[in-house]
C-alpha cells in the first residue's frame, strides 16, 4: 500500500477527455490518491462533444458510488436515475414459450425458485416437459412485471433484510455533470482546452500535451479518455485496434428519446430484437432512452431509422434521431508506456449487456491495485493488460452468445449472426457441451472467473432462448419439474414485500 507521495510513481496525472470515462476515472483516482498530494487534472475540448449515450449499468455501479461514499439519495435524483432489475429480451427466439426471456439480477430469496429453474433447465435440456424460461422463476423478473423497485419494504427489526442485486438507468449527460462536480470537490483540476499536439520522450513515453491555445501540460501519467478516436493510445502511441467485427456484426446505433407512457415507472431495460439488430428502451424518471443497434452491412441508416420509428410508434413522432458509429473491439495494451486508455479509447463491446461503465470501473480499480503493489515495473503492466483483455473477452463471449443462439429467420442479418463460426474456443466449447448433453456444470467450472458471466447467466441465456437440442429430447414426462404457475406464485408472494418503483423514487 502506498502511504506517502515519495513512494508514489506519479506526481501529476493528466486525463484527456470529459466523458463518463474521464470523470469516473478522475473520481476514482482522486478518491484514492489525492490525499497523497498527487495532482490530477482533466482536460476536455469544448468543441468535441461526448458520446452522450450509455444509460444502463450492471450491478457493479453500486460499488462505484459506495466507494465514493455517495448515497443513492444524492446522485440518483440528480441524474434522473431509476432502478434496474434486469434486462428483458423480446423476439430473439422463435421457440414457442421462449419468445422472450429475462436476464435478471439476483436476490437472496431466489434460492428456492431459482434452484427450481436450474433443475428445470437441466430437465428440459434432456427432454422432460419442464417450464424453463427464467422470466417465470426469478424475483427480479416479477418485480419488473409489477414495476417495483428492487428494494424491500421495511421489515420488523428482528428480521434481516435479504440482499438483492440490482443496477441503474440514468441520464448520461447528467451523470457526467454530477461526476464532474464531485471530482472538482475532491480537488481535480478541470481545464477546457483541445489537445493539438503531443511531445514524447526518447523512450516513447508521453512528455507533454500542447493545446490549440499554445498552453502546455506536463505529467507523469496520461489517461486517454478521448473516446473512439483514442487520441493518445492509438494516434500518438500507435497501439493497434483489434476489431471484433468477425464476432459482432453491429457497428451503428441510433438514439431517440421518447416520453414516458405511464405513471408507473418500469424497472427493467427492454432489448427487443428487430430485423437488423436490436432496440433498447431504458426508463428514466422523466423520459425513455431508446435506440437501435444495427449492422450497416445489412441495412442503411435511413431504413434503420424507419424501422426504429415503426417500433416506437406514435411516441417517436417529432423526436429527433441521433446517428452514431461504433468502433467495436479493443486494444491489446490498455496501459502502454506512461499512457492508460480508459473508456471507448480502450475498446467497446456493443451495449447489449450495458457493460461499458463496468469495464471502465474495473480497469481503473485494477490499475490502482497494480500501482499499489510494492514492486512496480513492466511485468505489472503486462499483468494488467492481460487481466483487462480477459475481461473484454469474457464480456464479448457472453454478448456473442445472444446472437449465436437467436432463432429468427426474418432476415439475412439474423441468419448470418447464427451461422458464422468466428467464435472463441471457449464459447464454442460451452455451446458444444450444452448441445451434446455433456457435464455443463463442469464445463462452466473449467473456465472459472475468466467467464465474467457466471453460472446463472449462462443458464438464463441458454434456457431463455429455448436452446433445447432436438437430439437430446427423449420425452421423459414431467414428474420432477415445478410449473411456471407455481414458480410465479412464489415470486409474486415475495414481490409483495417490495416498494413500488415510482413511489420509492418520488419519496427519494
Ligand atoms: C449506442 C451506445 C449505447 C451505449 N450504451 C451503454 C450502456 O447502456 N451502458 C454502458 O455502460 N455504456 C454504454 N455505452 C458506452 C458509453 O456510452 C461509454 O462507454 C461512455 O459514455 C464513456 O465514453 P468516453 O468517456 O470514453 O468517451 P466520450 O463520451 O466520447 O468522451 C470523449 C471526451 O474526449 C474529449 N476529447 C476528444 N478529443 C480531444 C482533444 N483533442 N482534446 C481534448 N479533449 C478531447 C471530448 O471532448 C470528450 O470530452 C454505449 C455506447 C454507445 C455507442
Amino acid at each position: 500500500m502506498l502511504d506517502a507521495v515519495s513512494t508514489h510513481p506519479f506526481q501529476h496525472i493528466a486525463i484527456v477527455g470529459g466523458g463518463t470515462a474521464g470523470w469516473m476515472t478522475a473520481n476514482l483516482l482522486a478518491q484514492r490518491w489525492q490525499s497523497h498530494g498527487i495532482k490530477i487534472s482533466l482536460i476536455e475540448s469544448a468543441d468535441i462533444g461526448i458520446i452522450g449515450v450509455g444509460e444502463g449499468s450492471t450491478p457493479f455501479l453500486r460499488q462505484f458510488f459506495h466507494q465514493l461514499d455517495i448515497p443513492e439519495s444524492v446522485w440518483m435524483p440528480a441524474c434522473n436515475a431509476t432502478y434496474k432489475c434486469g434486462i428483458r429480451f423480446p423476439n430473439w427466439s422463435s421457440v414457442p414459450g421462449y419468445e422472450e426471456y429475462v436476464h435478471p439480477f439476483f436476490n437472496q430469496q431466489d434460492l428456492l425458485t431459482g434452484n427450481e429453474f436450474f433443475t428445470n433447465a437441466c430437465l428440459r435440456r434432456r427432454g422432460t416437459d419442464a417450464d424453463a424460461n427464467p422470466q417465470d422463476f426469478f424475483i427480479a423478473a416479477e418485480l419488473a412485471r409489477q414495476r417495483k423497485a428492487p428494494l424491500y419494504l421495511p421489515r420488523p427489526v428482528h428480521l434481516e433484510t435479504p440482499a438483492t442485486d440490482y443496477a441503474y438507468h440514468f441520464d448520461a449527460g447528467l451523470l457526467g455533470q454530477f461526476l464532474k462536480n464531485h471530482a472538482k470537490k475532491l480537488g481535480v483540476l478541470h481545464q477546457i482546452a483541445a489537445v493539438a499536439q503531443v511531445r514524447r520522450h526518447e523512450n516513447g513515453d508521453i512528455a507533454q500535451l500542447i493545446m490549440h491555445s499554445g498552453a502546455t501540460v506536463n505529467a507523469d501519467l496520461f489517461v486517454d479518455c478521448s473516446g473512439f478516436k483514442g487520441l493518445l493510445i492509438n494516434e500518438v502511441l500507435g497501439e493497434p485496434f483489434i476489431p471484433y467485427k468477425e464476432n459482432l456484426l453491429n457497428d451503428r446505433a441510433i438514439a431517440l428519446p421518447t416520453a414516458l407512457d405511464s405513471d408507473e415507472l418500469p424497472s427493467e431495460t427492454v432489448s427487443t430484437a428487430l430485423r437488423h439488430g436490436w432496440a433498447w428502451q431504458i426508463p428514466l424518471t422523466n423520459r425513455y432512452g431508446n435506440g437501435y443497434v444495427y449492422a450497416s452491412d445489412f441495412v442503411t441508416a435511413e431504413q434503420a431509422e424507419q424501422e426504429l420509428r415503426q417500433h416506437l410508434g406514435a411516441a417517436a413522432h417529432n423526436q429527433e434521431a441521433r446517428h452514431l458509429k461504433m468502433r467495436v473491439g479493443r486494444i491489446e495494451q490498455h496501459w502502454r508506456n506512461n499512457c492508460l486508455a480508459i473508456g471507448l479509447s480502450q475498446g467497446f463491446i456493443e451495449p447489449l449487456e450495458a457493460t461499458a461503465l463496468m469495464l471502465i470501473q474495473f480497469s481503473v480499480v485494477n490499475f490502482i491495485a497494480m500501482i499499489e503493489q510494492a514492486d512496480f515495473g513492466r511485468s505489472r503492466q503486462a499483468q494488467f493488460n492481460q487481466r483487462i483483455n480477459q475481461m473484454f473477452e469474457g464480456v464479448r463471449d457472453y454478448v456473442v452468445a445472444h446472437y449465436q443462439l437467436n432463432t429468427r429467420n426474418d432476415s439475412d442479418y439474423w441468419r448470418a449472426n447464427r451461422a458464422h463460426k468466428n467464435i472463441s474456443d471457449r464459447l464454442a466449447s460451452i455451446l458444444e457441451v450444452w448441445d451434446q448433453g455433456g457435464d455443463f456444470e463442469a464445463e462452466l467450472t473449467r473456465h472459472g472467473d475468466a467467464l465474467m458471466y457466471q453460472r446463472p447467466s449462462w443458464y438464463c441465456i441458454l434456457a431463455g432462448m429455448g436452446r433445447f437440442p432436438a437430439k437430446l429430447q427423449t420425452a421423459m414426462g414431467r414428474e420432477k419439474a415445478i410449473s411456471k404457475v407455481q414458480a410465479r406464485a412464489a415470486t409474486a408472494e415475495i414481490a409483495k414485500h417490495f416498494y413500488a418503483h415510482r413511489g420509492y423514487l418520488n419519496r427519494m
